[in-house]
């Protein structure tokens, strides 16, 4: 490589020592360069993070690339956050798998579910599901919609989905099913308005997850890392739940005032974990 570039440079080395330009050359070269390389990096501050939100955006990608690695997102399923300079937007990806979301497809919606500066780009069909949750749930941060696959089971069942264990402390103060037939007949089963939306939302009430009949689930939380890791446990959980299921006799769920105290641990240190799962991503991604 380096020979390569001396030979090509040489010829305009030797031009420029010719009509003694050389040095003079040099300098303002160095000055344009360093002047090009403070705009491009000055465009790239203001045109990547707006507003500030660099941090809650490298949530949003890094949770949507982490439950893809799972297996509780694939092709759909999305995460989002509320913008944290304006309660009344919040943050999500245009529409594209979440194994492929980087920092520049998150976009800003109003809480109808508007893009607030669409530019072409195609929107997920879902996002009344953020949009109405942000709107009922003032201390909800976060929310990710997944088709988890261990989680659609208890969706047509009549088994409710119960805290197993501690990590899934959030599901003993209940996951209530939604069934969007109940309200809207038969329909495509996809929450594409804000109605939808909103009955969904009222379903989940204060609970930190609702259950999609024929669907998914919905977890949410007072932050991106939190949000995912409720998405994340809700699929282990109903794995093995129904694992002790399959064993037969009675079940002993966690009450909801262990889940109450578990669930606090587990915000407390949420970032252990989360650290984990980033680098296992980053280190995907760097192969
Ligand atoms: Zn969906």
């Amino acid at each position: 490589m380096l020979r390569a570039a001396s030979i090509r440079f040489a010829p305009a080395i030797a031009l420029a020592a010719l009509f003694g330009l050389g040095e003079v050359g040099a300098q303002t070269q160095t000055q344009a360069q360093i002047q090009a390389q403070t705009q491009a990096q000055t465009q790239a501050q203001t045109s990547v993070d707006p507003a500030g939100n660099a941090a809650v955006i490298d949530d949003i990608v890094t949770g949507s690339r982490v439950l893809a690695d799972f297996g509780v997102l694939d092709g759909f399923g999305h995460v989002s956050a509320r913008d944290p300079n304006n309660p009344n937007h919040f943050l999500m990806s245009r529409s594209l798998a979440p194994a492929l979301v980087t920092a520049g497809d998150i976009m800003e919606f109003d809480l109808d579910g508007n893009a607030v500066d669409a530019r072409g780009r195609a929107l997920f069909l879902e996002r009344f599901i953020h949009a109405e949750i942000y709107k009922a749930r003032p201390d909800v941060m976060a929310v990710v919609h997944t088709h988890s696959p261990n989680v659609i089971p208890f969706t047509i069942s009549q088994v409710p989905l119960r805290a197993v264990f501690h990590n899934a402390a959030f599901l003993a103060a209940g996951a209530p099913v939604w069934d969007i037939r109940k309200d809207f007949g038969e329909t495509d089963m996809l929450v594409r308005n804000p109605a939808i939306g909103r009955s969904l939302a009222e379903t989940l009430g204060d609970k930190s997850v609702v259950l999609m009949r024929g669907h998914g689930d919905v977890a949410v939380g007072p932050a991106v890392r939190m949000a995912v890791f409720r998405a994340y446990y809700a699929d282990v959980n109903a794995r093995l739940q129904s694992e002790a299921v399959a064993l037969g006799g009675l079940l002993n769920f966690l009450t909801p005032g262990e889940g109450a105290k578990a669930d606090a641990v587990n915000f407390a240190v949420i970032d252990r974990i989360w650290n984990l799962w980033k680098m296992r991503v980053t280190t995907t991604l760097a192969k």
